[in-house]
């Protein structure tokens, strides 16, 4: 099951999704309803499924679009009860974000089992919340033990899909189920950044942009916003076309780099919404219309994302709109 949630990680989720159709893919997962239309809409067939949640009233739509709808709780499940939706029980093995609670196995197959008439239920998940980190397997397996024995339960339902595994836990768990809901992995990230992938996986989104001025800043002047950085000896300057309005993370101010001229140079100052600065006072023949590389598979958003402070995952997604998206074979 593909997870093309969040535009596919931004890489933009129907390009995705239909190249992953071409390849075979019948089964993929988003976040809401709105993305599981706009998926269908772009010719997406085969299993869509919702991981969170979708206002009741909206049923129709699921209904219209063929849509499986995750069900989050018994009160939810009640409230969307009675339309003959397609759905797939949460159970919640240890996270705690949704889901019947899967210590109480017995209360989770009385609750199946209600609702089993009131949906065309298709199955039953769990989500994994540690199975990036290697030394809390014990956790993991717990988990996938618990969902085994909601499944046990109610296996004279035969439910077509019975899944917990994301990418970390495809990668390093035992592989319970029969599909896999594989995010991160698919566009060549980490789970968790301090994981090694198996060879040959690699990023496959490069973010660039271009040098729109280059100019001398004397020792003693400061740059950008804020004037957070100062000038120590005269300094070659390049500003470049893109910011926090883009996605490039704030965080990345004084501290992230960039390539231009296959050489890496660092951000100097606060990266303001549109553009940034950076020191090439290593690179003497940079000029106007360089190509400047933010993100590649030797720069990866993991990379970006341990400068600034947070994961991958939210470097990627927060890549805006406005950042057109090109796509090479
Ligand atoms: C996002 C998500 C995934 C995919 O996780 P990755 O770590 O990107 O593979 C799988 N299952 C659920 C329920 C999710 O929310």
């Amino acid at each position: 099951m593909a997870v093309v949630k969040a535009d596919a990680y931004g890489h933009g989720d129907a390009k995705i999704a239909l190249a992953l159709q071409e390849a075979g893919i019948r089964n993929f997962a988003v976040s809401n309803v709105e993305e599981a239309v706009g998926l269908r809409k772009a010719g997406v067939q085969g299993q869509i499924l919702i991981l969170g949640y979708t206002p009741p009233e909206n049923w129709q739509d699921l209904l219209d679009y063929d849509i499986t709808q995750a069900l989050l709780s018994e009160d939810y499940a009640r409230l969307l009860a009675g339309h003959g939706v397609k759905a797939q029980f949460a159970i919640d093995t240890g996270m705690h974000r949704i889901g019947l609670d899967a210590d109480d196995a017995l209360a989770c197959e009385r609750v199946i089992r209600r609702f089993a008439n009131d949906f065309v239920l298709t199955g039953l998940f769990t989500h994994l919340c540690v199975a990036d980190t290697q030394t809390q397997n014990f956790f993991t397996e717990h988990q996938i033990a618990k969902f085994q024995a909601v499944a046990d339960q109610v296996a004279d339902l035969r439910l077509p899909y019975v899944h917990c595994l994301n990418s970390a836990a495809g990668l390093w768990h035992n592989r319970y189920g029969n599909l896999v809901r594989l995010g991160v992995i698919l566009y060549g990230l980490k789970p968790d950044y301090t994981n090694v992938l198996p060879a040959g996986i690699k990023p496959v989104l490069s973010w660039k942009s271009v040098v729109t001025m280059v100019k001398t800043v004397p020792a003693g002047e400061t740059v950008g916003y804020g004037r957070s950085y100062e000038v120590q000896k005269d300094m070659r300057l390049a500003t470049v076309s893109a910011g926090f309005a883009d996605g490039l993370n704030r965080g990345l101010s004084n501290r992230g780099v960039v390539r231009i001229r296959g050489q890496q140079v660092p951000i100097v100052g606060r990266v303001c919404m549109d553009q940034f600065m950076v020191d090439v006072s290593s690179l003497p023949q940079v000029e106007i219309g360089d190509e400047v590389i933010l993100m590649d598979d030797s720069y990866t958003a993991d990379d970006m994302a341990k400068a600034a402070g947070t994961i991958g995952y939210e470097i990627l997604c927060n890549i805006s709109k406005r950042v057109p998206r090109v796509y090479v074979d």
